[in-house]
């Protein structure tokens, strides 16, 4: 029999994104008397917003930490592969997990909880995949999923008696209807909408975080800049990222004053970033035809200029292309962008 004070074996950590499954299994387990820390992990592909509304508005105090660099290396060889995007969910969870269960000697924490409810989500929460990622994580004996619990495998807490069997749920399937209910009864009214949120679902930008993970280009400002604009991949060394609107080009324009621009000389039309370790000249010429192509009122002959924003020191004469040349350069699964 492991000996642990009772404080230490009351007290968990809890993975917490947010959704009412999270807010639930968190305040389920205070009421019954754990002493509950929510945790929330953040990377640039999953905003943390939602998590901290949702533990502002129902008064808990959340933990948030960084965990790019954990994510970065889990993303480029996921043991478990990918769902129908870049979102490799498995590995994903079970990295949480393993990242939560690290954290419990600093925390002065036994043990883990999750909002996962068995069956509800028809890939990621089959029984299989809970035990999957339970075992991937490394952390499968220390983790309670508090909301489906009575229906899986004790874990080291409750055959240790840490915690009570009778203090924890059977929720099964895909229907919310009894986590509502429990919501209710338990006073929560601020929940958000279940879903959304995590970029790698997101097609277009599967494509741009996995033309960098295979050009291993996976720097902090590489993954921020994905946000921005219409991204081409010129070459190896090059990425042309051509803003979509006015506002977004400002935006990029004041936050990053040290990357190189592109934008025609006398026509209006959008300002370009080009990304790349070092510019050669056939790059450059592309890069500078591509963005012609995308000023309306520009001759199919113009200048271009690029530098520093405060300079443009370089100026090409650009050739406006036919769209058929330049998209299959953009990382795009939408190629009916017009000019
Ligand atoms: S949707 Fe995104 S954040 Fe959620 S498990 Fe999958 S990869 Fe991770």
């Amino acid at each position: 029999m492991l000996m642990m004070t009772n404080e230490l074996t009351k007290r968990c950590l809890a993975l917490f994104s947010g959704g009412l499954d999270s807010i639930l299994s968190v305040i389920w387990m205070m009421k019954k008397g754990y002493e509950v820390i929510p945790i929330t992990f953040s990377t640039p592909f999953f905003a943390t917003d939602k998590a901290k509304v949702s533990a502002t508005l129902n008064q808990l105090d959340l933990v948030v930490r960084d965990i790019l660099p954990q994510h970065l290396q889990m993303l480029k060889n996921p043991r478990y592969g990918f769902g129908r995007n870049s979102n490799p969910c498995i590995d994903c969870h079970a990295l949480m997990i393993s990242l939560a269960g690290a954290l419990l000697p600093e925390y002065n924490a036994s043990f883990i909880i999750t909002g996962e409810v068995l069956g509800q989500r028809p890939m990621s929460q089959t029984r299989r995949s809970l035990n999957t990622v339970a075992q991937l994580s490394g952390y499968e004996d220390l983790l309670v999923r508090p909301l489906s619990q009575k229906l899986l495998t004790d874990s080291l807490p409750l055959r240790e008696g840490w915690i009570k069997k009778e203090d924890l749920l059977s929720f099964e399937g895909r229907s919310r209807k009894a986590q509502i209910a429990l919501a209710k009864e338990l006073g929560i009214t601020h929940y958000p909408a279940p879903g959304g949120g995590c970029l790698l679902t997101n097609p277009d930008y599967s494509l741009r975080i996995r033309d960098l993970l295979d050009h291993e280009q996976t720097s902090a400002r590489e993954i921020e800049l994905l946000k921005y604009g219409r991204h081409f991949r010129i070459s190896p060394n090059l990425k042309l990222i051509l803003a979509r609107t006015g506002k977004e080009m400002e935006e990029a324009y004041y936050k990053y004053p040290d990357e190189f621009f592109m934008r025609s000389l006398s026509h209006s039309g959008p300002w370009a970033i080009l990304r790349g370790e070092s510019f050669i000249e056939a790059d450059l010429q592309l890069a500078a035809n591509i963005l012609l192509s995308y000023c309306a009122k520009a001759p199919t002959k113009a200048k271009v200029v690029w530098g520093k924003a405060d300079t443009f020191d370089h100026e090409i004469q650009a050739t406006k292309l036919p769209r058929e040349a330049f998209l299959p350069l953009l990382l795009s699964t939408d190629k009916e962008i017009k000019c």
